[in-house]
């Protein structure tokens, strides 16, 4: 199992301050209200969840002196109760082979993605098997080779430039004949040709369904979380491109606010299946939202 190091931008107390005891209490009036506002929006959530998440903590409190610790609390509060509907690992399914579609925009960690998740997966005792769905990006199947390794899954592959689409009916053929427990398909993520794009998720889908029509069985979006309010466009794509059943945010390790998660929850509560806080094998977290909302309050 992974310990999770808590994703840790610390954004918001960063500026609220360290809230020490001793540090005087202030009445929260419209002013106070307003600059919190402005915080949380700052923080990434976007202004409709920084309202609301705003308002929520001023319910009944307008009026009364908070210091900077209780403010730091309720945040805290406000944000776990937004999150924990969404933090949910990813389902596994008795079928086999249980199919994972992963989509996101190139340069989200994907790639990365998938050989953690199949290094994890692999050692919770599954056999794993990848597909390199991207087959126009050369550097992207080698990548993935690289991961495939390191996990100690096979990836299957194709000649540069082919049909992506034949290549998950084959990966789901050998998934079947090996009795393989998970096939985790890459796709490409250029958004440049949306219409492209989808058509060539599409075909995907259809093949894989002549094998299994419950297939795909999970429907991953891998988003890069120091993109900020970008993802949450990026989710609204993809949306319309293929059936997202849920995501990971990656890079909660660096300079990401973290703030788009709560917007991201709040806004499509699809779930949030782990966490990447880093760039090795071992560097991704189940979600969990207490400790999410504790080091975004810091
Ligand atoms: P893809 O184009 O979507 O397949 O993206 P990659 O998996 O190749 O990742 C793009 C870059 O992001 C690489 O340099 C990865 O090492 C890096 N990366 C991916 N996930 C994480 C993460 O959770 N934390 C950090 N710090 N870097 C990551």
């Amino acid at each position: 199992a992974v310990t999770a190091p808590a994703a840790r931008p610390g954004f918001l107390g960063r500026i609220l301050g360290r809230g020490t005891p001793a540090a005087p209490r202030r009445v929260l009036d419209d002013a106070m209200l307003e600059s919190l506002e402005e915080l949380l929006i700052q923080s990434d959530m976007g202004v409709e969840t920084a309202l609301r998440v705003a308002a929520n903590l001023a319910e009944g409190r307008m009026g009364r002196k908070l210091s900077v610790a209780e403010i730091k609390t309720l945040l805290a509060s406000e944000i776990a109760r937004i999150m924990e509907p969404v933090a949910r690992p990813m389902p596994l399914y008795a079928t086999t082979p249980q199919v994972v579609l992963v989509v996101g925009v190139n340069g989200s960690g994907k790639t990365t993605t998938i050989g953690k998740l199949a290094s994890q997966f692999r050692a919770a005792g599954k056999k794993v098997v990848i597909a390199a769905g991207d087959t126009f990006r050369a550097a992207a199947v080698e990548q993935l080779q690289v991961w495939g390794t390191r996990a100690g899954v096979p990836v299957m592959t194709a000649p540069e430039g082919s049909d992506p689409a034949s290549l998950a009916f084959d990966a789901m053929t050998r998934a079947q004949e090996e009795g393989a427990d998970l096939l985790m398909i890459d796709t490409a993520g250029r958004l440049q040709n949306r219409q492209d794009l989808m058509e060539e998720l599409a075909k995907i889908v259809r093949v894989i369904r002549k094998k299994d029509p419950a297939a795909p069985h999970n429907t991953l979006l891998v988003l890069d979380a120091t993109t900020g309010q970008n993802a949450l466009s990026q989710v609204e794509t993809f949306r319309k491109l293929a059936d997202v059943s849920g995501l990971v945010m990656t890079k909660l390790d660096g300079t990401a606010k973290g703030g788009v998660l709560v917007a991201l929850a709040d806004r499509f509560g699809l779930p949030i299946h782990a966490i990447g806080v880093g760039e090795k094998i071992d560097d991704l977290a189940p979600f969990d939202p207490e400790d999410f909302a504790r080091a975004l309050v810091g």
